[in-house]
């Protein structure tokens, strides 16, 4: 239930107090029904822990928080205050200040960041910094030690840093130091360098067409996904029983999906990340045959009754071109030299498809690797 809620899945989700012991919702608000728990009003502590639940560090810019209190209620002749007391008094009790999740993959990020812009300085000199953007509590040690075990730094004496080659190519690509790793293992075990590049961040906003979308949930009845990659479209999918309700036209377009995008053996297939994968590496196939934005997203429509918007399809391929430019970096500093020619003239691909002049490309190879920046 909570992976269906933080996919979009469930709209809402109704719970008693479990949802303060411990469950991690990212919701973006949280609806009180009352203030009293058991026979007891809450106290300061469980208030402001329900409370916490509303908004997300790094997922909503704010938590909401909707408290439904009817003035003068009771719920036993034990209890001396109302519930419209209560509620002002736990809104304006002295309320501890919560502790913010921090998010430790952006922090690690950042420490590289700024050892990455002084080239090399002390320990406390990164505290410093810290503290100035307001990031503080942190053991900077703990981190530094561990941007040390993946060669992103290395260490002078005890207490001073210096970036790496790796670490360098790392922050000046915008990635995160766990991405790289990730990135890193997938160079050495030679996977396909743009689907390395893809899976940094794959092309997720692909949209049901109407025609497809208003059929589902007419023939269901509930709210499905406008969205391809959704649970709710994947499981009418892969639906096995009361399909007999769609009409022909739909399984074609099903099968159509399945039989292009949804092409791995995996068994938790089509939710595993191959889906949206191939997906994206469709959109730069069409890119290097020589289509725009315009006419991938036409080509889409046409084929899997999808739609794609261009400019969605024009911002994914900017950034997949820094993707591979990041990828290109560490392939660099790994010194795999094979791997980073091939993202040279992937690049090269994506921003100046030669449309039609296939055969021509192995002569003019040399001429066209120069890089822009
Ligand atoms: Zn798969």
């Amino acid at each position: 239930m909570e992976i269906g809620f933080e996919k979009g899945d469930y709209q809402a989700v109704i719970t008693t107090a479990a949802l303060g012991a411990g469950v991690d919702f990212p919701a973006s608000q949280v609806i009180f029904f009352d203030l009293a728990m058991g026979k007891d009003w809450l106290t300061a502590a469980e208030f402001v822990q329900y409370c916490g639940r509303a908004g997300r560090l790094g997922k909503h810019d704010r938590g909401k928080v909707i408290l439904l209190i009817i003035p003068g209620n009771k719920f036993h002749s034990g209890q001396t205050e109302t519930e419209d007391e209560v509620a002002i008094k736990l809104l304006s009790g002295k309320i501890e200040p919560v502790e913010i999740p921090v998010d430790f993959e952006k922090i690690e990020e950042q420490i590289l960041a700024n050892i990455s812009t002084l080239n090399e300085c002390e320990i406390e000199d990164i505290e410093n910094m810290l503290l100035s953007s307001k990031i503080a509590n942190l053991d900077t040690k703990t981190i530094v030690t561990n941007l040390k075990k993946d060669n992103f730094v290395k260490t002078k004496e005890k207490e001073h840093v210096i970036i790496t080659e790796l670490g360098l190519a790392t922050s000046v690509s915008f990635l995160t130091p766990r991405k790289a790793k990730t990135v890193i293992k997938k160079l050495k075990t030679n996977e396909d360098p743009l689907i390395i590049a893809i899976s940094i961040e794959p092309f997720d906003a692909v949209y049901l067409s109407s025609k497809v979308h208003e059929e589902l949930v007419r023939s269901f009845r509930f709210q499905v996904s406008s969205k391809l990659f959704s649970g709710s479209v994947l499981d009418l999918m892969i639906r096995k029983g009361s399909t007999r309700r769609l009409p022909n036209w739909i399984f074609n377009v099903f099968a159509k999906w399945a039989q292009t995008f949804f092409t791995c053996n995996c068994p938790e297939r089509p939710y595993c990340e191959h889906g949206i994968l191939n997906f994206s590496k469709y959109i730069v196939d069409l890119r290097v045959a020589g289509n725009n934005p315009s006419q991938i997203s036409n080509i889409i429509a046409r084929n899997f009754e999808l739609q794609v918007y261009p400019g969605d399809i024009f911002h994914w391929l900017d950034s997949l071109v820094h993707h591979i430019e990041g990828v290109t970096r560490i392939a660099k500093v790994l010194q795999l030299a094979e791997t980073y020619i091939k993202l040279v003239e992937l690049k090269r691909k994506i921003e100046r498809p030669t449309r039609g002049l296939k055969n021509v490309q192995k002569t003019t190879n040399t001429t066209h690797t120069k890089q822009k920046r």
